[in-house]
């Protein structure tokens, strides 16, 4: 199937989109994180639920977190049923989005191709297939040669270290401009008179009563009924502040672009065997990544280590690579839980404190729907169905989910 990149935009004015406000020391609803989380929750609040008495509070920028630093690689070929309904809803979001923002969120539905290089891996991708299609999301098993036709880059000899065995093809995935939605969604919540505050850093909450009453912030105090925490990499220090500790653990993941080339890729491309997956960008270069730090760290360091792993994992699995430059390389936090799963939580512990966290390498593809269903949990008081299996409970009730199992996930593989 032919490409599409869905951009059907009428804008005609220009318009700054963000507006600066000064903080008011009250708000119907404070949201911690101006990341994708963040803010598709506060747009949902203005647009669906009428709350517009919103602030989004960002300790740095809009898009500093994981937001900004991702690989924009979104799909719905998860493990889980509770997972696969979610995220093929995300899907269809994003062509909707853009026309609802009225900003080109560059959404390129090229197809994402997961290579296996033994049978056990393609064993794994059969039952992942298995389950995507009983949920009705298209994903279909490929042999090494019909890999190859719809890659041509790809060496599918036994030259390989690891030789490319087969894969799993899921048509309806591809990428996303991550700035792009971070932007547009800043834009939508601005336009709706929700006051988006920049470098302004939560530093407390405040709880009376076994309710949330207010939220301190190196700006000032805000009094406020209803918190989210949606701080990606920090949320663990956001909910000490209300003294739950969250099972998550906090690594480093990287990734990186070389120069622009004419187009040459058009899927993504990812290999659980070689540790890299890769796609080619609107812009021409090739972004790829997949290494994470295997300990506890919250900086942002790049290493050349990863730099060398990644240009000989992508040159075997594409020698026509060979040469290339890498460009720029970065780093961002993974807010990593037990079971590779989100921990969405809100009223349970705290009467209203919410939280949106533990996305880890995933939590770009589901930001919007997530936002969605986050802003009718907070508006309405009631957990959305979808939702509830990502209880925070489940770990103390032993009822880890079962997305580890993903070949796929477990790379990672975004
Ligand atoms: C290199 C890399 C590649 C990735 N690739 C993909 C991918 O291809 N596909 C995918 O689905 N996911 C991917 N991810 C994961 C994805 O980017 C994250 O899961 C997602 O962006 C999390 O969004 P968020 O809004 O929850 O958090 P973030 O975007 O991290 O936003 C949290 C915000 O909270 C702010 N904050 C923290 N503490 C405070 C405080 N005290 N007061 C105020 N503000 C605070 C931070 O400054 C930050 O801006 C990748 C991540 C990285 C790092």
């Amino acid at each position: 199937m032919a490409p599409r990149i869905f951009s059907r935009l009428t804008r005609k004015k220009k318009q700054r989109v963000l507006q600066r406000h000064s903080l008011k020391g009250s708000y119907d609803a404070v949201i911690i994180g101006g990341g994708l989380h963040g803010l598709a929750t506060a747009y949902f609040l203005a647009k669906e639920r009428g709350m517009t008495d919103v602030a989004v509070i960002e300790r740095r920028y809009i898009g500093f977190g994981g937001s900004g630093r991702n690989t924009a690689i979104v799909r719905a070929n998860q493990r889980t049923k509770e997972n696969l309904p979610l995220y093929a809803e995300g899907l269809e979001l994003w062509p909707k989005l853009t026309d609802e923002l009225d900003f080109n969120l560059m959404f390129f539905n090229c197809g994402n191709l997961n290579l296996a290089h033994s049978e056990a891996a393609l064993g794994s991708m059969r039952l992942l297939v298995a389950s995507a299609q009983f949920h009705g999301i298209k994903s279909e098993i490929l042999d090494a040669k019909q890999c190859k036709e719809i890659v041509p880059i790809l060496d599918i000899s036994d030259r390989l270290t690891y030789p490319i065995m087969g894969g799993m093809y899921h048509p309806p995935g591809g990428t996303v401009r991550h700035d792009a939605v971070v932007w547009g969604l800043a834009q939508g919540v601005t336009n709706h008179g929700v006051h988006i505050h920049q470098g302004t850093e939560v530093t407390g909450i405040n709880v009376h009563k076994g309710r949330v009453v207010s939220v301190e912030t190196d700006k000032g105090a805000i009094s406020t009924p209803l918190v989210l925490n949606a701080a990606g990499g920090y949320s663990t220090l956001i909910s000490a502040m209300v003294g739950i500790q969250l099972p998550i653990h906090v690594l480093t993941i990287q990734a990186m672009v070389t120069q622009p080339l004419k187009p040459i890729l058009h899927h993504v491309v990812s290999s659980g065997g070689y540790h890299c997956y890769a796609n080619q960008t609107l812009k021409g270069e090739i972004a790829t990544g997949a290494h994470m730090d295997p300990w506890p760290n919250y900086t942002t360091d790049v290493s050349a280590h990863y730099i060398k792993h990644q240009a000989e994992a992508l040159t075997e699995l594409m020698p026509c690579l060979k040469g290339v430059k890498f460009m720029r390389s970065w780093a961002g936090l993974a807010d990593m839980t037990p079971d590779m799963a989100p921990i969405i939580d809100g009223n349970d512990h705290i009467q209203g404190y919410f939280m949106d966290c533990g996305w880890g390498y995933f939590g770009f593809k589901s930001g919007a729907v997530i936002g969605k269903y986050m802003a009718e949990f907070m508006a309405t008081g009631r957990y959305p169905d979808r939702l509830a299996p990502f209880t925070l409970r489940r770990y103390e009730d032993h009822r880890l989910m079962g997305e580890i199992a993903n070949p796929v996930n477990y790379g990672p593989w975004n």
